[in-house]
């Protein structure tokens, strides 16, 4: 049974749907969708990924609108074949906001609610669109005594691509209360655009140098729910690079991930935030799940496979993800160079493969085990990203900033505009190159892949024994005396700060 729901689409889905929705005359109108299943640990996305327009006389316009069953029997049979869900949706012309259904409305779609799990063996998605400011409602129709089908509303329904554009549904994820921390915040972009970006369910992959300036910035941009993952050791070679990281965390063998929460809970300037500290990478299973929860997903790791992970998501499951990167050309021990990236992987946009942040062959490498070889390592050439580890707290900073503004550009669009490209920085010319157009053709994200969910038929995920061994050695520290006394005193030292 579905608990937590939410729809997502396209932006290219989103405009042939207002194409057909939003009729010169003013009338209501509707169609059929397919739509494909993607499941997170808490969360079920239905995600619309094709329309089936009705033919000649296969729907009854009459001010509200009517469909034949042989239009019915059409697109569920198209949707059985494929092995896809059958949505519905109608406009409300005049609609404001989320829409929830009126008693004719509930009536109609719980008619061939049962049908539709019958034919296709998925439930029913029902789903409304607003004509005046294009927004969406949905709805997920189950079955909970026998015969009786009873709607599941969904808390969100999000548009991705060039903008991400979220349609939130009230009533299960309120506005949040205006809080005087944010004036100034809010005085730039209006309590709309604060509104929408707080509610926002954000999650951060790798809290090091670049994370943990995120995780700080989101929790005083006023986001209200954050996941944080990173399996990963303060040690005291992170503590140039590290905000928040004290000798102390050093010493005690703290989790980055658990440093990061807690930083976000003293930053939250939200009337309340709800963080979930994961110490375990997207490659898990277990994280791929929780990360699959979020709306957005920033990619702060460096390494190849959640790399690899990370863009399937962006392109199979509509999560966006907004990626950064440092390079630092220090040969023969002299700063020549830095760059640092910042771009979003979704749909419509180059993905991190085709921007070339990730080497498919060192996917492979590294869920083999041969990236945490040392030999595997001093055999790469020398100029090799895996070999190149010099990076500087400054350079951390431009690029988390360089994503956070990628990150503000896709959700505010300022000056009407929510794409200004991938951005490259370089340093020693101080000059930015953007790349603006989309993945290389044949690329599979933008393909074949696009948005398969949970139908996609290949596994990302898998065991991953470095993250183990640093959880195993975590918790090996912790059972000694001197680490958990030394750590019990600071915690409640820091609790009486
Ligand atoms: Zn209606
Ligand atoms: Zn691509």
């Amino acid at each position: 049974m579905i608990g937590h729901f939410s729809a997502a689409m396209t932006t290219e889905v989103a405009h042939r749907l207002e194409e057909h929705l939003q009729r010169a005359d003013g009338q209501e109108d509707c169609c059929f969708l397919l739509w494909r299943p993607s499941s997170g640990a808490h969360r079920t996305t239905a995600l619309v990924t094709e329309l089936v327009l009705p033919e000649d006389g296969e729907r009854i316009l009459h001010g509200t609108v009517d469909f034949t069953s042989a239009y019915f029997l059409r697109a569920a049979g198209i949707a059985a074949e494929h092995g896809y869900g059958l949505g519905f949706i109608h406009s409300h012309p005049a609609g404001r906001g989320w829409q929830r259904l009126n008693d004719i409305d509930d009536a109609a779609e719980e008619a061939f609610a049962a049908q539709t799990q019958v034919l296709t063996g998925r439930p029913l998605l029902g789903m409304t669109f607003a004509g005046t400011d294009a927004s969406y409602g949905a709805r997920i129709w189950q079955r909970h005594v026998a015969r009786r089908y009873t709607s599941t509303e969904a808390e969100t329904v999000r548009v991705v691509g060039e903008r991400l554009a979220v349609t939130f549904n009230d009533r299960l994820v309120p506005v949040p209360p205006a809080s005087n921390t944010q004036q100034r915040t809010v005085s730039a972009w209006g309590s709309k655009t604060q509104s929408d970006l707080a509610r926002l369910h954000v999650g951060v992959i790798g809290t090091g140098s670049v994370g943990m300036l995120v995780v700080e910035a989101l929790a005083r941009t006023g986001i209200q729910c954050l996941s944080l993952f990173d399996f990963d050791t303060v040690e005291h070679v992170n503590l140039d690079r590290l905000l928040q990281a004290t000798a102390r965390d050093a010493q005690l063998h703290r989790a980055k991930v658990y440093l990061a929460a807690r930083a976000a809970r003293r930053a939250a300037t939200a009337a309340s935030i709800r963080v979930t500290p994961y110490e375990m990478s997207v490659v898990e299973p277990d994280g791929f799940a929780a990360a699959a929860d979020c709306d957005v997903l920033f990619s702060c790791v460096d390494r190849p496979w959640p790399r690899a992970v990370l863009n399937f998501l962006a392109y199979a499951h509509l999560i966006p993800v907004v990626d950064a990167g440092v390079a630092v050309d220090a040969r023969g021990g002299r700063l020549r160079g830095a760059e640092w990236r910042a771009h979003i992987a979704a749909p419509g946009r180059a993905c991190l493969e085709c921007l070339r942040q990730y080497d498919p062959a060192q996917v492979t490498a590294e869920r083999d085990g041969s990236l945490d070889n040392p030999a595997y390592i001093r055999d790469l050439p020398e100029t090799h990203p895996m070999r190149r580890n010099e990076n500087v707290f400054v350079f951390s900073a431009a690029a988390a900033s360089a994503q956070l503004i990628q990150f503000l550009t896709m959700t505010t669009a300022p000056g009407g505009n929510a794409d200004t490209g991938a951005h490259l920085y370089h340093l020693a010319t101080g000059t930015l190159d953007r790349r603006q157009d989309g993945c290389n053709t044949g690329c599979l994200y933008d393909t074949a892949l696009r948005p398969l969910g949970d139908d996609a038929n290949i596994s990302m995920t898998g065991q991953h024994h470095a993250a183990e061994q640093t959880r195993t050695a975590r918790s090996r520290a912790a059972r000694r005396w001197s680490v958990r006394v030394r750590r019990a005193v600071d915690d409640i030292v820091w609790r009486l700060r």
